[in-house]
């Protein structure tokens, strides 16, 4: 955190010259030119104010860790559940589909700008671990593709729809360098469509080290996070990535479920 302080104080020290040197009748235009080259290079202007730093990364072997996951996105609930996110200063890991992704690529590039984890949901929710080889990679590779054009990023995570996989799925997912993540808690808030139900579920079912599933394009589980989120934070939780969760080392083609579920799962 020292650098953007030094730079600060280093571009401080050039106002300084700068009002010397424009002070000065030997070499005013000099200083003023060195002036505008700490302007523009500066990280910002000397009077912005500080930005609070990011919170560091929880150890979760220690600290108690969830992680807020979304499925199917995104959609137009979406752009709501970010401003939440943003208000209380969370991070999610968002599972997509490809073909959503395409629709909607602004909301993919702005998960990704505030600091969203994002993964793959197959193309068109397609039930993978019934699906021929070359199904699974259409289905992935399109997906993959999409997600690259709207945002750079690349996925190494997939949750399979309906958690349905086969040995196929988890041979071709290691080829192509993805995880296979699944899920500790699920409030059905695709069946049920009532926010309190949704928030009661997940709060009751949570605990350390957990990851929770629910759906961006149901705006009743949108309205539902501020409270999950308010209430969890006051049980001491905090809200990490799944790859955070699992201290940043998944490995491609094995299914996580939660943190120390059996696997050695990015233990030290
Ligand atoms: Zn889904």
């Amino acid at each position: 955190m020292d650098g953007p302080n030094l730079v600060r104080r280093g571009a401080a020290a050039v106002l300084a010259a700068a009002i010397c040197g424009g002070l000065s009748t030997l070499a005013p235009s000099a200083g003023r030119v060195e002036f505008a080259a700490a302007q523009r290079n500066g990280p910002s202007p000397p009077e912005a104010p500080e930005p609070a730093p990011e919170p560091p990364t929880p150890d979760c072997t220690r600290a108690k860790c969830v992680a807020l996951t979304f499925d199917d996105g995104p959609a137009a609930s979406t752009g709501e559940l970010l401003d939440i996110l943003a208000a209380r200063r969370v991070k999610a890991t968002f599972f997509l589909i490809g073909k959503n992704v395409a629709e909607y690529p602004d909301l993919v590039r702005r998960e990704h700008a505030a600091g969203h984890e994002i993964a793959d949901h197959s193309y068109s929710h397609a039930n993978l671990g019934r699906a021929s080889k070359k199904k699974i990679v259409s289905e992935l590779t399109r997906t993959q593709d999409e997600i690259r054009r709207a945002s750079g990023v690349t996925p190494t995570m997939l949750r399979p729809p309906y958690g349905s996989t086969s040995k196929r799925l988890a041979e071709i997912t290691r080829e192509m360098g993805m995880a296979q993540v699944l899920w500790t808690v699920d409030p059905q808030d695709w069946d049920s469509r009532d926010t309190e139900d949704v928030e009661r579920r997940v709060l009751a079912a949570a605990k350390p080290g957990y990851i929770v599933l629910m759906h961006d394009i149901h705006r009743t589980t949108v309205k539902a996070v501020p409270k999950i989120i308010d209430r969890l934070a006051a049980e001491g939780y905090v809200f990490v990535t799944v790859s955070e969760l699992f201290g940043g080392r998944l490995t491609p083609g094995k299914e996580y479920v939660q943190l120390n579920s059996g696997e050695p799962q990015g233990l030290p």
